[in-house]
């Protein structure tokens, strides 16, 4: 059993999950929490008590805890841990000094920061990126986010909302966005806008993945909602191979399962859109994803700011 530990937290806006790390990526052990458990507005207390009970295994194990690592859905301040105020799915949040909350309770260092740019590190570190220079990972869950590395950097951004890919537009009259922009990628494709979209159309209530499944049994008004989705997504990716041009391409979160089965399909999409060269560069890879990849990318958040934060020998 290895003796130092990170503790990695991904704050969702329904579920709260922490996951005690080694420092190689392998997770020991997993709580998690519905993040509203204790009623409106206890987002911070669920993050302590899930925090507690990975600090009671480590002790059991004999591992010391060096670090912690939390994951939020929105812009942080990553300098000072403090979440900006666009975290629209646990709004109790914004403006909070979450690091300083969490480190005065635990006397650990904490590190906060977006949750797909931690996700993106954790997938760099241990995961489908790892060996890449240049990396983007975009996540389609709940809304949508994404984390750009480049040069084993994290791009944050000046103020924070580097790697904001959801809400790159692509379709200017488009449909209104959370955010309060309209014709966002994430309009077209998040798991609740699929959903939405779905019951608008069909006229009873149904999920994003009862939209891809009735799609698949032939249903012509879920197939056609889903050539939407790989259309809307193939304009997206293809912002991004075009703007960025990463040496790899992750997509990923809760979506990713459904979209795995129609990779050629939005592949042929994104030839549509994308310079051919600049797709044939970027290796693109769908990735369906678990818990242990969001708590694990806390752990590399942890590691990632401790060697950034070092003092250069002179
Ligand atoms: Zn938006």
């Amino acid at each position: 059993m290895p003796k130092r530990g990170l503790i990695g937290v991904d704050l969702g806006g329904s579920v709260v999950a922490a996951g005690l790390v080694t420092p190689d990526g392998d997770v020991l052990a997993q709580a998690q929490d519905p993040t509203h458990t204790r009623g409106p507005g206890t987002a911070v207390a669920t993050v302590l008590d899930v925090i507690e009970r990975m600090h009671q295994t480590a002790r059991a194990f004999g591992v010391t805890v060096e670090g912690i690592g939390i994951g939020v859905p929105g812009t942080v301040d990553a300098e000072r841990g403090v979440i900006g105020r666009d975290i629209h799915y646990v709004p109790e949040l914004a403006g909070a000094p979450l690091a300083a909350t969490v480190a005065a309770a635990t006397g650990i260092p904490v590190y906060v920061d977006n949750d797909v740019n931690v996700l993106a590190l954790g997938e760099g570190m241990f995961g489908a990126g790892q060996g890449a220079l240049f990396l983007v990972v975009l996540a389609i869950g709940t809304g949508v986010g994404g984390g750009i590395i480049q040069d084993g950097r994290l791009v944050r951004g000046q103020g924070g909302f580097g790697g904001e890919l959801g809400h790159v537009p692509i379709n200017f009259d488009g449909r209104a966005c959370i955010c309060g922009g309209q014709g966002c990628l994430k309009t077209y494709v998040s798991g609740t806008d699929i959903a939405l979209m779905g019951t608008e159309r069909l006229k009873r209530n149904v999920s994003a993945a009862d939209v891809f499944r009735m799609a698949d049994e032939g249903n012509p008004t879920c197939r056609d909602l889903v050539t939407e989705v790989c259309r809307a997504l193939g304009a997206g990716l293809a912002v991004i191979v075009n703007g960025h041009n990463p040496e790899r391409l992750i997509v990923t979160g809760g979506v990713a399962e459904s979209l795995k089965p129609l990779e050629l399909r939005i592949h042929t999409q994104l030839q549509r859109y994308a310079f051919e060269r600049a797709l044939d560069s970027t290796r693109i890879e769908i990735v369906p994803q678990s818990k242990q990849s969001t708590v694990r990318g806390g752990a590399a958040l942890v590691q990632y700011e401790t060697e950034r934060r070092r003092v250069p020998i002179q």
